[in-house]
Parts: C-alpha cells; structure tokens; sequence
C-alpha cells in the first residue's frame, strides 16, 4: 500500500512548484476496484473522504482511521460530482435522477435543483458551494448519452450551462451558456472568479479542452469577464480545485497539473491512470486526494487546499 507505484512521480516544471512539494512524498494508491472514480469529498468531522464509482452505481468511503473503504450509497442515482456546503453537508450531482441533492445530517435528500426552464437539466456533473450558500454546478450530458453513467435519455434544455442556485430564493440561474461541455469549476480564494473547465473535445475532434476563468461581478450573480485560463496539454481536463495561495490543481490525461495563479502550468503528479477529479483533505487540507479511474490516490504536500 505504501510502496513506490509505478507510473507516478512529480515534475517540477518550475521553481514554483518545489515549494509545494514535501521532498520525499510520494503518491500512495489507498484503492482499487472502481471502474471510473469521480467526486472526491473530505469530511474533516469523520475523517472520511466520500467519492463516486459512476458505472456501478455507488458512493464510496474511504476512512482515515482504518484505511478501509466501504459502501457509502448503492444505488447512488449514478452519482458524479460530490462537495460539502458551508454547514458540512453532502452535497451531490445525481446522473440519472438528472438532479442536485444535499444529504441532511439526518440522512434525508433535498433536492437543489432537477429542472431549468421547466426541462429537466442535463445530468449534472459537479458542484460548488459558495460561502454566502450559493451553489453553483455544472451540466453537460454525460448521463444521458447512453447506459453506462446513467440512462439514454432526451436532452431537454438548449445546451449545456454552468448554473448557480440562490441561497434564499432557491432561483436556478443559467450564468453561463456558452460552454460545449462545462465540467469541473471551484473558485479562487476571494471567490471573484470562478475556473470552470470544458470538456467539449470528448466528443467533437476539435472541441475544447481547456480550462475558462470567470470574473464575477461585485454581487457575484453574474459573469462580466471569460477568458481561456489553460489548454490541456495532454487529454481533457475534467474536476479542479484552488489552494489557499490561489495555484490551480486540476485532473488531466496523465496526472494532476498545477496551475500558477497567473496561468503558467509549474508542475506535474503523475499517476499511472486518466484522473477524472481531485480535492485536499485530512486534519490540514495537506493531502490531494486524486480519484483515477479504477483507483483512489493521494499524496501529502507541502501546502494546503481551502
Ligand atoms: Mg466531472
């Protein structure tokens, strides 16, 4: 379990990223067994990471104390993307209900939002929760495309948007509509713009695959400002996050790349499989932990996620 796995390693493609490195980490794989693990969540009151197996149907967990994983949810609605909102609640993106759930600390599910426009959404595909409790997801059709993460089903809205859901009113805003496939988004740590990657090219040749920076308006409802943050150099980029110092960390074909807060691509974790997504946990937010594929991966650094 603690042995060097093959296939994994850093890069340090400039000086920046040593400083995030702890000299002697190395990426440990926790599990294996998935066919596609997505939505890594850490849970700091349990000391569990929650994360998804999309094509079996179930939420898993990894537990810290005993290093075990078992069942967390079966059937989970063929559930993507994972978070926790601001009162440490699970929070979750179902393919196949084609909806937004948060799990009560009584275990109930409320459903977030299921429709647009009186059209069911698309099957979302991962989620955020602001600190003033807006939630923001994303929904390409993934579930819908066919079976295997989901069901066949009809696309009902206009296309693919990134949406945000109001703390008081529960109003679902489209806030992005020109997406071809809005994937995975988190914020940078003053929560003025928004990262949302586009996973277009997974089905179109020359589709993007590349990550967008959103600038927000002073009300932070609305998007004033779209550029390209950065291209993914090597399959498509799919579930991100930001650190505490604003670098980003994000899934790619090959491992994880992390991002400068100016956009230059400073390092590289190799992990032997395609990473769908990642986040920072355990008692100091210094662990990545990366779901790859079959496998749950982690590695201790020498910063900390937020
Ligand atoms: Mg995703």
């Amino acid at each position: 379990m603690f042995g060097e796995i093959e296939g994994t390693g850093f890069d340090i493609l400039d000086d920046r990223f040593s400083e995030c490195l702890t000299g002697h980490g190395r990426v440990e794989r926790l599990w294996t067994g998935a066919r596609w693990t997505e939505g890594p969540v850490w849970f700091p009151a349990g000391r569990y990471l929650l994360f998804s197996d999309i094509p079996n149907n179930r939420l898993l967990r990894w537990d810290e104390t005993s290093g075990n994983v078992s069942e967390f949810r079966n059937p989970s609605q063929y559930t993507n993307g994972n978070t926790s909102d601001n009162d440490g609640r699970l929070v979750s993106c179902e393919h196949l209900t084609r909806r937004v759930t948060r799990t009560e600390h009584n275990g109930d599910i409320t459903v977030i939002a299921n429709s647009h426009n009186d059209k069911k959404l698309n099957s979302p595909n991962d989620v955020v929760v602001k600190s003033d409790g807006s939630v923001w997801f994303t929904d390409p059709p993934y579930g819908i495309l066919s079976d295997y993460e989901g069901k066949k089903s009809v696309l009902e809205q206009n296309g693919c948007y990134v949406y945000r859901v109001d703390p008081v009113s529960g109003e679902i805003n489209a806030i992005a509509t020109d997406f071809v496939k809005p994937n995975g988004l988190a914020f940078n740590c003053t929560q003025n713009i928004l990262y949302v990657s586009d996973s277009g090219a997974s089905h179109e040749k020359d589709g993007p695959k590349h990550i967008r920076r959103l600038v927000l308006d002073e009300a932070g409802k609305k998007v004033v400002k779209s550029t390209i943050f950065a291209e993914s150099p090597v399959g498509l980029f799919d579930g991100l996050r930001v650190d505490c110092e604003d670098r980003l960390w994000t899934s790619a074909g090959d491992g994880v790349y992390c991002y400068s807060p100016d956009g230059y691509l400073i390092g590289r974790i190799r992990i032997p499989e395609v990473v769908s997504n990642l986040c920072f946990g355990g008692p100091n937010l210094n662990r990545l932990f990366i779901t790859g594929t079959t496998s749950l991966y982690s590695t201790f650094l020498a910063i900390n996620g937020q």
